[in-house]
């Protein structure tokens, strides 16, 4: 039998709720699992030390666009691939570049072909397609390749929306060509020999479709003929409704195939993955923990706590006090708000790990509430904590 380049098994359910692990060439991931974004090859604000030893986050997520534009596809490769470069041994997921582009709007042109912009960093005129994409992504070797595709914005007409979902289905199947082709000429770096696995890259198909549920049917039929390791749910969270958003997902979710891992791209806040988890998604990432711990909003087990508010000064509790990581552990509200007051760099870096911690803790939380059946109780209480307005 042929090994893959993945395996996944679901190993217990609560209603469309599923746990299970995941198997990549760089170890396991217990599912449902976040991970965190590392989009110019550093989690801003935190030491891989502490993700991998104290958050035990097991994959990372870095950033096609940012990483081909600077330092360049050229420095990767010559490191040796980006496990090696930015020194993290544990499993790597890239995008496409797809989502980058097209948040540029005005700046770039999109045609069959693919899409021209100009570059943020030099101002370069640049040309990304679904061949471009793959070559990249397998100079990078990540472990998790993202096929290129194009999203239609959040309000997108039918008729918009329909031709963009129609041009994510030709480039598809225009990036697993070229990553089947990639693969066996060997320009993936990031090969290793893993037991009972074929030791290359995966590769994810986008569901498209925008709100409209008819085209998201649609596009996960043309996503799964085509076949690939596992499916992601793109194009949400871009300015629709909320409703939207959990409308599709819980419409599409469950029809995404049982053996393979659902992925849902760029969501949300902590109650969005509950939810997302309960209508059967498994993987996420989204770049709220980091970077709005640098603007000074923590996540906690009682909702969103602003640290710059006048309120916490004299405040000698923990930033959320049931939260066991070393910055809930060690520090004060008061303090932190002292650090973020005086443009202390240590703010940002100790409000971002509690935050990462606090999303790798909920999903831990989530993961053994579907294992031992009590799910929709936690689910329950999870939401009941936030809405509480403990502050
Ligand atoms: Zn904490």
């Amino acid at each position: 039998m042929t090994k893959t380049p993945l395996d996944f098994k679901v190993d217990a359910q609560s209603g469309e709720a599923r746990a299970g692990v995941l198997t990549t060439r760089r170890g396991q991931i217990e599912t449902p699992v976040f991970m965190p974004v590392g989009t110019a090859g550093t989690v801003k604000g935190i030491r891989f030390e502490a993700l991998e030893s104290e958050l035990d986050a097991k994959i990372m997520l870095g950033n096609t666009y940012h990483l081909w534009l600077r330092p360049g596809t050229d420095v990767i490769r010559a490191a040796g691939g980006l496990h090696r470069f930015i020194g993290w041994n544990r499993a790597l997921l890239t995008d496409s570049g797809g989502f980058q582009v097209w948040s540029l709007g005005a700046l770039r042109k999109i045609t069959e072909e693919g899409t021209e912009f100009r570059s943020h960093v030099d101002g370069s005129l640049r040309f990304l397609s679904p061949e471009v994409s793959m070559e990249i992504q397998a100079a990078l070797g990540s472990d998790i390749v993202m096929v290129f595709d194009e999203c239609a914005p959040g309000q997108a007409s039918h008729e918009e929306t329909e031709r963009s979902m129609n041009l994510t289905a030709r480039w598809a199947k225009r990036s697993k060509e070229a990553f089947d082709r990639l693969q066996a000429e060997g320009a993936d770096t990031g090969r290793v020999d893993a037991e009972n696995l074929s030791g290359a890259q995966a590769l994810f198909g986008i569901v498209q479709g925008a709100g409209h549920l008819d085209l998201r049917g649609k596009s996960l039929e043309q996503t799964v003929n085509i076949g690939f390791d596992g499916y992601a749910i793109g194009g949400l969270s871009v300015g629709e409704e909320k409703s939207v958003m959990f409308e599709v997902i819980e419409d599409i979710a469950p029809r995404m195939p049982k053996d393979a891992p659902r992925y849902l791209m760029g969501v949300g806040t902590p109650q969005d993955l509950v939810e997302a988890v309960a209508r059967g998604v498994d993987m996420f990432d989204c770049v709220l923990p980091t970077r709005n711990g640098r603007t000074g909003q923590a996540f906690t087990s009682r909702g969103r706590l602003n640290i710059k508010n006048a309120q916490w000064t004299n405040d000698t509790r923990a930033l959320d006090e049931s939260c066991g990581c070393s910055v809930c552990q060690r520090h004060s509200r008061a303090y932190l708000r002292h650090l973020f007051m005086s443009g202390e760099m240590l703010a940002s870096i100790l409000l971002t790990h509690h935050n990462l911690a606090f999303f790798l803790d909920t999903m831990r939380g989530v993961r053994q509430a579907i294992r031992s059946g009590d799910f929709p109780k936690f689910r329950r209480e999870f939401t009941e904590r936030l809405d509480a307005d403990g502050e």
